[in-house]
């Protein structure tokens, strides 16, 4: 049995939603489970809508919504041009109704909740499985639409709600086992799910790649496949660099360093259910689907160098912090680590000196309230507009001239802060956010000059189609 993930890029229109479903026909004897996300953008564009209603903008949450609709109904009437599918149109006209009337809810009240929203945003996921499902039975297989809400049983912390294991899991096998073992296929939706009282709740977003790696866990299954626009986990971010590779095999060690330090081309949490399964993750190109795409595994490729990827993250910013109230060191420290907690924030680096702290933050983060927080034992500068680059690989430690190259090929930008992580397989530094582009053009070119054949595969352009 093997999991197929397909993101929103993925199923955003006629032609590539006809390719999916080729591509599932073309491995049916693998036992598939269809895991799906909203198609195209739909999840941003519900939200959107559900923020306009909560700000009492009716004319603007109408349109939106209108618009979401016809997105759907449009692909439904291309996808059957003959075909008279009265189920799927009574089961996407019933979704529809209900976020007509949510939108209007919401509208009413003034007020998006978390939990409100995680229903809202839902749907995006509950009509991509409705159409995708009738898709395949179209093309002949025998596909079942499940609903997540039945199986994948989370905690009540809507927005970014947890799995409950011991219940999800044998939700999960219960209701696909059977399925599977009749030659059918289940299609069910990525990153929704439900408390145990029946709540609608979400995974968090991108949470899709996580429900694919939950539900390969659960099912034991031999091979979990998130399908992308993008052939695979690449060397660099293909949207900001014209030419990297496909790197072929990462360890999911070195998956999650590349998530962490940017790379959204998976979620880092959903690599962890896969991975405790020991069960390999494939990245793979729905636009290209005899790429071979990246395998994730417990080993490390053997590569002749030991970079593997260079990522980003933009926007960040850099609060500087110093110890101008001459308290002792450590309770300097203290009082900077006590505000971050009560803040609940985890900087993606720190920096420590005898007087100072550097901390590298996201941009979501409520600089107003961290401020009061650090105002009376600390002079702060905060300096926005910044990104971070990391060079990802193997043990890096091993390799003492990386340091000395990295800053060598960036000899001209400006470094607020370098750090070689802890983990051994980043070094990372703090730059403007507009040289990102500069900077992983020339780190690339730099550790890239003669890519490990075993290991890198030399790709088209994101999208390009031959
Ligand atoms: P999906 O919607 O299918 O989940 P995402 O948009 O979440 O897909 O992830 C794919 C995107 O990740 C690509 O379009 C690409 O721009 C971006 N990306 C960033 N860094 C990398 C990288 N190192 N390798 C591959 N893709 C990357
Ligand atoms: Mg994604």
């Amino acid at each position: 049995m093997i999991i197929m993930k397909f993101g929103g890029t993925s199923i955003q229109d006629v032609e590539s939603i006809q390719r999916v479903a080729e591509i599932i026909r073309g491995r049916i004897s693998k036992r598939p489970v269809v895991v799906n996300s909203a198609m195209g953008k739909t999840t941003r564009h519900l939200l959107h809508t559900a923020q306009a209603a909560a700000q009492g903008d009716s004319e603007k949450a109408d349109r939106l919504l209108s618009e979401v609709i016809s997105y759907h109904n449009d692909l439904i009437k291309s996808l059957f041009p003959k075909n008279n599918m009265n189920p799927l149109i009574r089961q996407c006209d019933g979704f529809f109704q209900e976020l007509v009337k949510l939108k209007d809810g919401v509208c009413v009240l003034r007020d998006l909740t978390p939990r409100s929203q995680d229903k809202f945003l839902a749907y995006g996921e509950l009509i991509a499985t409705s159409i995708i499902a009738a898709v395949l039975q179209q093309s002949g297989l025998d596909a079942v639409w499940c609903d997540a809400r039945e199986c994948m049983i989370t905690d009540d912390r809507f927005t970014h709600a947890q799995p409950v294991r011991e219940v999800a899991f044998p939700a999960i096998r219960a209701m696909m086992m059977s399925l599977v073992s009749e030659d059918r296929v289940p299609v069910i939706q990525g990153y929704i799910g439900s408390t145990r009282e029946g709540i609608t709740t979400t995974l968090g977003f991108e949470g899709s790649d996580f429900t694919a790696a939950l539900i390969g866990a659960a099912l034991d299954a031999e091979d979990i496949q998130i399908w992308k626009d993008v052939s695979g986990v690449m060397t660099a971010d293909p949207e900001i660099f014209a030419e990297p590779y496909t790197v072929k095999q990462m360890s999911f060690d070195e998956a999650a360093e590349i998530t962490f330090f940017g790379a959204k081309v998976l979620h880092p949490s959903s690599i962890a259910p896969a991975r405790e399964k020991n069960i390999p993750v494939h990245v793979l190109n729905s636009k290209l689907p005899e790429c071979t795409g990246t395998v994730l595994s417990d080993e490390a490729a053997v590569c002749r160098h030991p970079v593997k990827s260079i990522t980003y993250k933009r926007p960040v910013c850099l609060l500087s912090l110093r110890n101008t109230h001459h308290l002792p060191f450590y309770d300097f420290f203290k009082n900077v680590f006590d505000v971050l907690d009560r803040e609940r924030l985890s900087p993606y680096l720190a920096n420590i000196a005898e007087r100072s702290v550097k901390l590298v933050l996201g941009t979501s983060v409520n600089l107003q309230h961290l401020l009061d927080d650090l105002n009376p034992f600390a002079k702060i500068d905060i300096i926005p507009h910044k990104a971070t680059v990391s060079v990802i690989g193997h043990a890096l430690v091993d390799h003492p001239d990386i340091a000395g190259r990295i800053i060598h090929a960036l000899a001209d930008i400006q470094v607020e802060l370098i750090s070689h992580g802890t983990s051994n397989m980043n070094t990372t530094l703090v730059i403007d956010a507009d040289k990102v582009e500069t900077a992983v053009s020339r780190l690339h070119q730099e550790f890239f000059r003669q890519p490990d054949p075993d290991v890198f595969e030399i790709q088209m352009k994101k999208g390009n189609v031959s």
